[in-house]
């Protein structure tokens, strides 16, 4: 089997402070009484770590929610794995960076919704979230924790990619993540508000480039571009199944965050069934691995293993069958059901949004 698993997103929780437009969590959340138990976590991180994988990502929702993060990340030390803290930043402080720090946590990465305070904290539906998280970025780095800024752009923030990048440098990060909305989970609600315009999206991606020259050896700067507007998709997560699972609030092990939307995938239970078996057997990873399930054009296409036939949930989404190719790529024969969108969007754009909670939420 050419598939290891090299990265495990840990979705501890779908509990959040926040109530981004643009979460990729699912529109039906897990409950707290549904979360998986500390000690089955454990487990799993032992699991993975004696199957090879090298990092866990320790995600949500917020983490820093779960009362238990601090022995999950201490698992995650003892078990060899590099760890990291994906957080909106609201509950770390100086006293939680430390705490996390002396239980093996490696890594945090800092969301910010914009480098505009009041801007910020609009995006991320919570007054005075924007301070809270420089104090979390600066915590983290006065703790010795190695330290990325994510910012998610989008059309109300995408024009500030310069300040962010300042921001970055300004909190002692070594990277920023600067990456454009995936249009999956609550985005896909909302985005008519989203989708930047190509004008835009250029103007950002000059904006990278010139950043990326000036600050070389500084900072690290990754950048996704949304699908929309490319002519081919991205491999997502690196292609189904080959590298990284995300096990859900619940400890359903997916081969992607938004898996759960295709709704006749079976999925198995970390608690019930070890993680080697569903890595290597379960329906879920094994459906759309490799290329053996792919149709025309993708089949025959040069760029098949590059990007593995991009999104199999934007598939479902756009073109209602998770099998077909990704129709964000020029070559798919739906693309003209994304050009419509983009044009809707465009020409009928809306300011609001509608923020992630949990009244859709699973009971
Ligand atoms: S995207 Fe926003 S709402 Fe969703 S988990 Fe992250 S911080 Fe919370
Ligand atoms: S046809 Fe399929 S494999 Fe080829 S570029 Fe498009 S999505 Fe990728």
């Amino acid at each position: 089997m050419n598939e290891r698993l090299l990265a495990v997103t840990a979705e501890l929780t779908h509990r959040c402070p926040l109530a981004c437009p643009y979460c990729s969590n699912p529109l039906a959340l897990a409950r707290k009484r549904d979360e998986m138990a500390g000690g089955d976590w454990a487990r799993v991180i032992r699991e993975a770590a004696s199957m090879g994988c090298l990092h866990i990502h320790f995600s949500g929702g917020e983490p820093l929610a779960r009362g238990d993060l601090d022995d999950l990340v201490e698992a995650a030390a003892e078990a060899g794995l590099y760890s990291n803290l994906i957080t909106s930043g609201i509950g770390l402080n100086d006293t939680r960076a430390g705490q996390l720090k002396a239980a093996g946590l490696d890594h945090v990465q800092v969301s910010f919704q914009d480098s505009v305070p009041r801007s910020n904290d609009r995006i991320a539906g919570l007054k005075g979230a924007f301070a809270r998280k420089i104090e979390a970025a600066e915590a983290a780095h006065a703790a010795g924790l190695a330290l990325t800024i994510n910012a998610v752009v989008h059309r109300a923030n995408v024009e500030h990619v310069p300040e962010m990048i300042d921001l970055a440098i300004a909190l002692g990060a070594e990277r920023i993540e600067i990456a454009h909305v995936q249009y999956y989970g609550w985005a896909a609600e909302n985005h008519a508000a989203l989708l930047p315009t190509r004008a835009q999206l250029d103007r950002a991606t000059q904006d990278v480039e010139a950043a990326r020259m000036a600050h070389d050896g500084a900072l690290v700067i990754d950048y996704v571009v949304p699908d929309f507007h490319a002519a081919r998709p991205k491999a997502c997560m690196g292609g189904w199944g080959r590298r990284q699972m995300v096990i859900s609030p619940a400890g359903r092990a997916l081969p992607c965050h938004a898996a759960e939307t295709i709704p006749d995938l079976g999925f198995d239970d970390v608690r019930t069934k070890p993680l080697a078996e569903i890595w290597e057997r379960s329906e879920a990873f094994q459906r759309f691995r490799g290329t053996a399930w792919m149709t025309e054009p993708c089949r025959s296409c040069e760029r098949r293993e590059v990007d593995w036939g991009g999104c199999r949930c934007q598939a479902l989404a756009l073109a209602g069958d998770a099998g077909a190719t990704d129709p964000a790529c020029e070559l798919a024969p739906t693309h003209d059901r994304v050009l419509a969108l983009v044009a809707r969007a465009t020409d009928h754009p809306s300011a609001d949004y509608r923020y992630r909670s949990f009244s859709s939420a699973v009971t």
